[in-house]
């Protein structure tokens, strides 16, 4: 993209007041959609605040040749939406354990734990035992309701753990990363919950990255040969799903999730990555290759909508979080963008009128969007004023509009260097960031819900975390077709 100035698309006064009296129009002609949600579709956008979605919003736009400030994206146009207060029950800055657990299990808990009330300590596995909170998906699961999680991260990861795991520590992903205590007192790594336990073991479709964790450390990788699986008790949990499931489907590239009968209706279990899943921006150069979200996301929707009594969905676009831990917001924009996509390729299958769809992040970064670049300026770019020059610092230097309070784009005792005599568009580019520290942090500031369909109404004002497990349950419940 090249760094010049687009132009909006409202350029009079009488423009911009047909256009507020268009949406004003479309405020007024939406009406609540009372009845029961059938199926339920959460997007969690992993330290998706609203700066990224500004930002992402701005990006999309650009890159289409559009106006990116007045842009639509598919999750602006959902019709109802709150702010979203993220606090933990330990910390003013949350991590996705207790915050994807708050939106999955109505209650806030302890940084690093999932699933587990604000009792259970982190580590304490033997204290942990009688502290479970079911989650919405062993809820959906009790109604007959078919269930799917999907990530572009390891799918043992924090979020999409919250849905069916249980765990004192979030990092214990793969029985190798417990301490020997921990498992003798009879704890599960996520992985093999995921496989073996009741919420786990009934997910019907199931994508997303995370392979070593099912597999031993014996056991060579099928897409990289010089690398193993990660289990040291011998387990490869593959193996034991696919026993488990002999009308399943196992897949871990893209030809073969391709191939795949998209109405099939035997469960479907995806691992596309050792790791994550690589970020949308470095997609098309993974070896055994791999689906979009917005892929990923169609094939989920289309098995689970198989089942009469409807579906619950988890869909998690993982690495916005890791782009901006790594002060690179060109892959975290990126990524915002790919779960957009997907957002869209639901809205394109569902009706509204059955299910609730809704898009929301578990916490915020420290991306800053700021200074006074002129109207269609480069959102990634260095800022020009409104006469269209460079606008320079004390210091003499440019700068971004995007920036970080803090991580690795910080200088040590040295001065920041000037961003003008760099391509600060290119992918690997790292935003200026003020306080040195080796990953960028999350930020701890509201967050946005945004919902259409059944229920969607009840997201309004400012409300707690954990209160959207309850509207999501209360739009599962409602009375067929009535008010309540
Ligand atoms: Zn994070």
């Amino acid at each position: 993209m090249a760094q010049t100035i687009t132009q909006g698309a409202q350029v009079t006064t009488g423009d911009y007041r047909r256009q507020a009296q268009a949406e004003l129009a479309r405020l007024k002609a939406s009406v609540p959609i009372n009845g029961r949600a059938r199926n339920v579709i959460i997007f969690i956008g992993d330290g998706m605040g609203m700066s990224t979605l500004t930002a992402a919003r701005i990006y999309q736009g650009q890159k289409l040749g559009r106006d990116g400030e007045s842009f639509t994206t598919a999750m602006d146009s959902l019709s109802h939406a709150a702010l979203v207060k993220t606090y933990s029950h330990d910390a003013q800055v949350s991590d996705s354990a207790p915050t994807a657990s708050a939106i999955l299990a109505g209650v806030k808990l302890r940084n690093g734990i999932i699933g587990l009330g604000p009792e259970a300590l982190e580590d304490d596995c033997a204290g942990s035992k009688d502290k479970a909170i079911p989650s919405i998906f062993a809820f959906a699961q009790g109604t007959g309701r078919a269930t799917g999680v999907i990530s572009t991260a390891r799918i043992t990861h924090a979020t999409p753990a919250a849905a069916y795991a249980h765990t004192p520590q979030r990092d214990w992903e793969a029985d190798s990363d417990m301490p020997v205590a921990a498992k003798s007192a009879g704890c599960l790594d996520i992985a093999r919950q995921m496989i073996e336990q009741p919420v786990g073991s009934k997910l019907d479709v199931i994508l997303g990255g995370g392979r070593s964790n099912f597999l031993p450390a014996t056991t060579p990788d099928p897409e990289y040969t010089d690398k193993t699986g990660r289990r040291t008790d011998g387990r490869d949990l593959v193996a034991a799903w696919r026993k488990a499931n002999p009308t399943g489907t196992y897949v871990w590239n893209e030809r073969d999730f391709a191939a795949l009968k998209m109405a099939g209706d035997g469960k479907l279990l995806g691992l596309f990555e050792p790791d994550h899943m690589r970020y949308e921006a470095d997609r098309a150069g993974d070896k055994g290759g791999e689906p979009s979200l917005a892929d990923m996301t169609r094939t989920a929707i289309t098995r689970l909508g198989n089942r009469k009594t409807g579906y619950i969905l988890l869909v998690e676009g993982g690495r916005v979080d890791h782009g901006h831990h790594a002060g690179n917001a060109r892959r975290a924009l990126e990524d915002a963008v790919a779960l957009d996509g997907a957002v869209r390729a639901a809205l394109d299958m569902v009706n509204l009128k059955d299910t609730l769809v809704l898009v929301t992040a578990d916490h915020s970064h420290t991306l800053v969007m700021s200074g006074y670049p002129i109207r269609g300026n480069p959102i990634l770019g260095i800022i020009r004023g409104l006469d269209g020059q460079v606008v320079k610092a004390k210091d003499g230097k440019a700068y971004t509009t995007l920036g970080y309070a803090n991580g690795p784009g910080a200088t040590v005792d040295a001065p920041r260097s000037d961003p003008a005599a760099t391509d600060t568009i290119a992918l690997d580019y790292r935003q200026q960031a003020l306080v040195p520290l080796a990953g960028e942090t999350h930020g701890g500031e509201d967050v946005a819900v945004r919902a259409s369909g059944p229920m969607a109404h009840l997201f309004k004002g400012t409300i707690e975390q954990h209160s959207i497990f309850h509207i999501i349950h209360a739009a599962m419940t409602a009375k067929v077709g009535g008010a309540n």
